[in-house]
């Protein structure tokens, strides 16, 4: 099972809290906080990332021992005494982080780290946290402890990688070939003894008759790789024809190995050039072929590291993934405390951020000892060239959006860069609360039912077409929330806006405006359809237009779902 990432400090004492409240505020924003009691322990033993006891360490072990299993399933457990003098790195040293978490709560309290594991002992990076942390997975970990104890007598560890990204420890010395390394980072099958790390980077292709079984996917897909020279573990996606993402052997082999599936149509399949036509595939799904368009597509690659093969049921073709990684990472509306664990994590392991000034002033205490690279609003473009540039240096970036990076933010943009780039860079979108959300829930409940989002700068869009989609939501009755409503160039959009959809909406319709939400200065404020251009609406304000049957409660807005037609409440 996936272990979780929240951060639990557990205290006994009143000390405790105060020093739970002062970890808190200053090192881990995401931290929970929760007073001891029994059965605690257990109840989010398999949430945590890490749990810090603040109190004497025989309640911590106590509390903790029924529930160990193994260094490799189980979080980090720390120990520190109210004072904050001793912090004890208890379980999960090295690869659970409890080590790392100890030395940095350490250094804030100015106490003393208490570290029994050797590597830590000795500074050096250990390899089973190097593969942790950059989400590399170990092949033969029988082998870790000789390699672990031959890292200590040397100091040193011979590591050989085909890969540019994750870039090698200081204390790792980079091996030319992989025989003799201590480990090999690589899908690729090498005759060696060393430790093997495997990158989830591998593309499989497949085209497949209806109904093939997973037995014979199971055979057919593990004596391809091998006999290709690649790992089976790091294949990390299956790409298809869409038809065929309902097939149950199939389905049921990317669940067993927690393989990621995706499908093309067939115009999608033919637009690719260069790969080896199929008449099957042609007469069956009108695609000149599956296995070979499907992984390059998939992959991001023009090129293909095995070229289609035809075993019984199955035909197969492999590619490599993107190698560089770039995140776009939603900060949510305002402080800290409403940005994800997943998002704070993300940026935590980022080595260069890239944002908007006023966003990355948002997030400043996890910005220590990083590159930040800021610029103003308007040069979004500019920043998205900036980050995939970066990222192709083998350098973890992340550029954050405020809100949700895929809603009116930087994600879009992304990918469109790294697709006229042709940049070998894979993106992953860690989403943030938006505007719609955070706004929604200072009113009450106003998004109870169908909705739709329009934003009303004309500077991407033409001015025609938004007016046209307000009209559309206004007739459909829907709740309408207007993005970017006002600013100080725009000031006509909103009224002509009101004007549109009053066209379909009674003047006494209710009407929300927040203007910062979440943020120092707040303002919420539920007024009408007739009086709303009365109100203070700017560029840092989300407009939310009541449907028909939207009514206020209260200091609420709320759009009734229908529970009160159907059930007595
Ligand atoms: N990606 C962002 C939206 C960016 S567009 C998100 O998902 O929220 C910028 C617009 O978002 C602003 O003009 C405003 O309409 C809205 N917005 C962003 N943050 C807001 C906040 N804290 N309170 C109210 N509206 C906000």
């Amino acid at each position: 099972m996936a272990r979780g990432n929240r951060l639990f400090l557990i205290y006994i004492t009143a000390g405790g809290l105060r020093l739970a409240r002062e970890l808190k505020e200053s090192l881990f924003p995401e931290a929970e906080l929760a007073r001891f009691k029994k059965g605690l322990a257990g109840s989010i033993w398999d949430e945590a990332g890490a749990i810090a006891f603040i109190g004497a360490t025989g309640i911590a072990v106590r509390a903790i021992a029924p529930f160990i299993k193994s260094k490799t399933e189980d979080p980090a457990i720390i120990a520190i005494d109210e004072k904050g003098e001793n912090i004890i790195s208890l379980l999960s040293g090295h690869a659970g982080g409890a080590n790392a978490l100890s030395k940095k709560i350490a250094a804030f309290t100015k106490g003393n780290p208490v570290i029994s594991t050797a590597t830590d002992l000795h500074s050096l990076y250990a390899i089973d946290l190097f593969a942790a942390e950059n989400e590399l997975l170990m092949e033969n970990p029988e082998i870790l402890p000789k390699v672990s104890a031959g890292h200590i007598e040397k100091g040193r560890l011979t590591v050989y990688s085909d890969l540019n990204n994750p870039g090698l420890p200081e204390d790792y010395e980079r091996a030319t070939i992989p025989s003799g390394a201590d480990a090999v980072i690589s899908n690729r099958l090498y005759n060696s003894d060393a430790l093997f790390l495997r990158p989830g980077n591998l593309v499989l292709g497949m085209g497949l008759n209806s109904g093939t079984g997973l037995d014979e996917i199971e055979s057919a897909v593990k004596d391809f790789l091998i006999n290709g020279g690649f790992s089976p573990l790091s294949l990390n996606l299956i790409a298809t024809h869409e038809k065929k993402l309902c097939e149950e052997g199939l389905k049921a082999f990317a669940l067993r190995h927690g393989i990621r599936l995706a499908g093309f149509t067939s115009e999608e399949l033919n637009s690719v050039s260069g790969v080896k036509k199929s008449d099957a595939a042609m007469r069956a799904l009108g695609a000149q072929a599956v296995a070979e368009p499907a992984a390059i597509l998939a992959s991001g690659r023009k090129d293909l590291l095995i070229r289609k093969k035809k075993t019984g049921n199955l035909t197969l073709a492999l590619a490599q993934k993107n190698s560089n990684r770039l995140f776009v990472i939603g900060t949510g509306p305002g402080g800290l405390s409403h940005m994800t664990p997943h998002a704070m994590a993300a940026i935590r392991e980022s080595a260069v951020v890239i944002g908007y000034k006023s966003y990355l002033d948002q997030i400043a205490p996890l910005l220590d000892g990083k590159e930040i690279i800021s610029s103003a609003m308007t040069q979004e473009v500019d920043r998205a060239k900036m980050a995939v540039s970066l990222a192709l240096e083998g350098k973890k970036v992340s550029v954050i959006s405020g809100g949700d990076p895929g809603i009116y933010g930087m994600a879009g943009l992304i990918f469109d860069v790294v697709e006229s780039m042709g940049a070998d860079v894979d993106v992953d979108v860690i989403p943030g609360i938006s505007a719609l959300n955070a706004c929604a829930s200072k009113l009450g409940a106003p998004l109870m039912h169908d909705f739709a989002a329009i934003s009303l700068s004309d500077r991407l869009t033409p001015w025609e077409q938004i007016e046209e989609r307000l009209s559309a939501a206004a007739r459909a009755d829907f709740v309408i929330v207007l993005y970017n409503p006002k600013s100080k160039g725009r000031a006509k959009q909103i009224e002509r806006a009101r004007e549109i959809i009053s066209a379909h909406r009674a003047p006494n319709t209710l009407v929300g405006i927040v203007r910062g939400a979440m943020r120092d200065g707040e303002e919420v404020t539920i007024t009408t359809l007739a009086s709303m251009l009365s109100q203070n609406i700017d560029m840092h304000s989300t407009v939310i237009i009541g449907n028909s049957n939207t009514r206020r409660l209260g200091r609420h807005m709320v759009t009734p779902r229908g529970y009160e037609r159907k059930y007595e409440l």
